[in-house]
């Protein structure tokens, strides 16, 4: 019992969280206790060019979101989460197709984020892959960083997990899923196979 809901509550909830995600299009999904997720300071690093240009260029990438540290704290006041992923040839995620991919993982977050509210997990937040800003705005300024405006996605833009230090690819590892490395100067021909995954975060009142 965490609250006033009961573990039977939690797990039923998690578990219809799986299905609409898969029917949003995940290609698997994953229950894990929030004790599993590592928030490593080093992740955070491969968010500076040249790695990644979202750096400093959004709300929700760093340094303008929580440090792993505070992550760390953050994360062990939910109780549980759903990690999903979507599988993606190489080939696709390296071409202009691959940011459906990324906005994908971003609706299917933010869907599966308002569903577990609606059902009473009301703290329940959802995280994305990559950067919103090379998602949604990848030609214009940020919003929500340019004169304290709004982000023009609000429902839908959010940190990603690697943003606040979540190291995705030892957690897909540990729940036996197959991630290979890809950087940006990688060869999609020589990568055996590619996916994105995103994570709901089951947060009580
Ligand atoms: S305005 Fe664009 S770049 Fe800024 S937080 Fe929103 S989606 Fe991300």
């Amino acid at each position: 019992m965490q609250g006033n809901i009961s573990d039977k509550e939690i797990h039923f909830c998690l578990q219809e969280m799986e299905a609409q995600a898969v029917g949003l299009g995940a290609s698997d999904t994953r229950i894990i206790p929030t004790g599993m997720i590592s928030i490593e300071e080093d992740i955070v690093e491969m968010c500076k060019p040249p790695l990644c240009d979202g750096y400093g260029q959004s709300a929700n990438c760093p340094p303008n979101v929580m440090s792993p540290k505070e992550a760390r704290t953050w994360i062990s006041d939910f109780c549980a989460a759903l990690l999903f992923k979507i599988d993606v040839s190489p080939e696709k995620l390296f071409s202009p197709e691959g940011l459906y991919v990324f906005k994908k993982v971003y609706i299917i977050a933010s869907e599966l984020e308002t569903l577990a509210v609606g059902r009473g997990f009301v703290l329940s937040k959802g995280l994305g892959a990559g950067s919103c800003k090379e998602v949604f705005c990848s030609n214009i300024p940020c919003d929500a960083l340019m004169n304290h405006g709004k982000c023009r996605y609000p429902s839908l833009a959010r940190p990603s997990m690697e943003a606040l230090g979540i190291n995705v690819f030892r957690l897909a590892r540990d729940v036996g899923w197959e991630i290979h490395t890809i950087l940006r100067n990688s060869n999609p021909l020589a990568i055996p196979g590619a996916m994105l995954a995103g994570l709901l975060l089951i947060g009580l009142k």
